[in-house]
């Protein structure tokens, strides 16, 4: 089960042979909302391999609100993401949205994410719970804690123990942050649960300049680690435009978290 059994369990999750998240290391993934070019992954990673940020994030299976946008690049966005792992040595996720999907993506990715439209497809839930691959379970657009730990149990109950959970905001009734981060959701989770806990604070308040601070008040909470989109040319992105930072950005970020998390 998700919930502890003694105040100092901790499940620990490889992400590659040197990271991985509820250690004493935060971890932070960076990239674009969706993979769209090899040009645009190569401009991302060489930026980012160099700095402390660990992993690689691009979907290629884009769940979009509306049918007639970018679905993204399927199993052509796939292999770019293979490729730039491959060269750049740097661990990836992406987002699987179906159980068909779940061999190819498991094939060449590091961590397989499960969106939050997807919480409760608990079929897909089922399926991942026989994948060898760690799983990133994003909160439901509007789940409760108990929905978002049974989620998680799914998962762990049919016998994949390597879950991951991502606050990534919530509905709530104002859209001037596109959701509400739910910090005293990590609170809780950190205190009632085994697994590690990261946050997306991109989808959480949709707003580049507003991405920072709660990208520091999530570590000063005791994440352990964040999922932020990056792009080398933000405003030309094909999906979350508005909220994505510049690369150069991102790293300042990263670099301003130290001392943070040091401190929790
Ligand atoms: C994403 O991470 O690209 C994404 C679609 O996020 P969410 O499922 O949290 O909306
Ligand atoms: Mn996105």
């Amino acid at each position: 089960i998700a919930l502890k059994s003694h105040p100092e369990q901790k499940t620990i999750v490889p992400l590659s042979d040197t990271v991985a998240f509820g250690g004493r290391e935060i971890v932070v993934i960076g990239g674009p909302c969706a993979v769209e070019s090899l040009e645009q992954m190569e401009r991302v990673a060489s930026r980012l391999k160099p700095t402390p940020i660990q992993g690689l994030r691009g979907g290629v299976y884009k769940p979009r609100t509306s049918p007639y946008t970018f679905q993204g690049l399927g199993l052509e966005g796939l292999k770019i993401l293979a490729d730039i792992r491959r060269r750049y040595g740097m661990p990836v996720v992406t987002e699987v949205m179906s159980i068909e999907q779940i061999e190819a993506i498991a094939a060449h990715v590091d961590i397989l994410q499960v969106g939050s439209r997807n919480m409760q497809n608990y079929d897909l839930l089922k399926a991942l719970g026989q994948v060898n691959k760690p799983i990133l379970l994003k909160r439901g657009l509007a789940a409760t804690l108990e929905e978002f730990v049974y989620a998680a149990e799914y998962i762990l109950s049919h016998g994949n123990p390597n879950v991951v959970l991502c606050e990534r905001g919530i509905r709530s009734f104002d859209s001037y942050t596109r959701n509400v981060l739910d910090l005293g959701a990590v609170a809780a989770l950190k205190q009632i649960t085994h697994l590690p806990i990261i946050v997306d604070p991109s989808h959480a308040v949709g707003k580049r300049e507003l991405v920072a601070p709660m990208a520091k008040a999530a570590i000063a909470t005791g994440a352990d680690g964040l999922i932020i989109e990056c792009h080398p040319e933000p405003e030309k992105s094909v999906s979350d435009a508005r909220q994505a930072l510049s690369l150069e950005e991102m790293v300042d970020l990263t670099d301003s978290l130290e001392p943070i998390a040091a401190a929790v």
